[in-house]
C-alpha cells in the first residue's frame, strides 16, 4: 500500500463515494472493504460516535496490518433525546428503505415544536501499535416539515440547513461537503494527514 492509500473502514456506498469526492481530488487513493478479497467482520455495539469508528478501524488493522480509517455518524433529534444517534443506521430495521424513515419520522415529529437536530462524524485513525486517533465535529440544523430534495443520501431530504435556506438534499456535492459533519471531519483528518507527511 502506498503512502497515499487511504483504507476507510466502510461497506457504505454512500459514505465511501463521499470520502472519495473529499479525498481522491487530494491526492488520496480511497479503497473501502468492498475493494478486498476477504471480509472482514466489524461489531458496530459502541455507545457513542467515537467508540463505534475505533472499532470499525481497529477491525481493520487487526485483521490486515494496515492503517485504517473509519467514520461514524448518525442522526440527532433533540426532542428526541439524541436518537436514533448511533442507531441511525438501523432505525426501523437496516434495509428500510430512508423513503420510509423520513416518513416515519415526520409523522412522529407532526405536534414537535423543537425540531432542531444535528449530524454528527468522528473518525478514527488506527494503526499497528498505535493508539487510535479520533477527529469529531458536528451540523446543527432542524427537522423539515415535509421531505425536500432528491440529492445525498439517508436522511438528507429531511434536515434543514438554515444558513443556505436548504435541506442537505437540496446541495450540491460541494455545498455539502463544505458545511457537513463529515466534511469538517474530514477537514480535521487533513491536516492531521498533513502535519504528519502521510
Ligand atoms: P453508520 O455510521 O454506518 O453506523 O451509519 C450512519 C447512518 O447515519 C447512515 O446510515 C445514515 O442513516 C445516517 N447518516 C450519517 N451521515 C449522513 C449524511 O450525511 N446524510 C444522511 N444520513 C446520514
Amino acid at each position: 500500500m502506498n503512502k497515499k492509500t487511504i483504507m476507510i473502514a466502510t461497506g457504505n456506498a454512500n459514505k465511501v463515494k463521499e470520502f472519495k469526492e473529499m479525498l481522491e481530488g487530494r491526492g488520496y487513493e480511497v479503497l473501502s472493504l468492498k475493494d478486498l478479497d476477504e471480509s472482514i467482520e466489524i461489531v458496530e455495539d459502541g455507545d457513542t460516535f467515537a467508540s463505534n469508528a475505533i472499532k470499525k478501524a481497529q477491525s481493520v488493522v487487526d485483521a490486515l496490518g494496515i492503517m485504517a480509517i473509519a467514520d461514524d455518524s448518525g442522526l440527532e433529534i433533540d426532542a428526541w433525546d439524541k436518537k436514533p444517534g448511533v442507531q441511525s443506521a438501523r432505525f426501523l430495521g437496516h434495509d428500510t428503505p430512508y423513503s420510509y424513515k423520513n416518513q416515519v419520522i415526520l409523522e412522529r415529529m407532526q405536534n414537535e415544536e423543537n425540531r432542531t437536530c444535528r449530524y454528527v462524524c468522528a473518525i478514527a485513525i488506527c494503526d499497528v501499535n498505535q493508539e487510535p486517533i479520533v477527529f469529531e465535529d458536528c451540523v446543527e440544523g432542524s427537522i423539515v416539515k415535509e421531505i425536500r430534495g432528491e440529492n445525498g443520501f439517508g436522511y438528507d431530504p429531511i434536515f434543514y440547513y438554515e444558513p443556505f435556506g436548504k435541506t442537505m438534499a437540496e446541495m450540491s456535492k460541494e455545498e455539502k461537503h463544505s458545511i457537513s459533519h463529515r466534511g469538517k471531519a474530514v477537514k480535521k483528518l487533513e491536516a492531521y494527514l498533513e502535519d504528519k507527511k502521510m
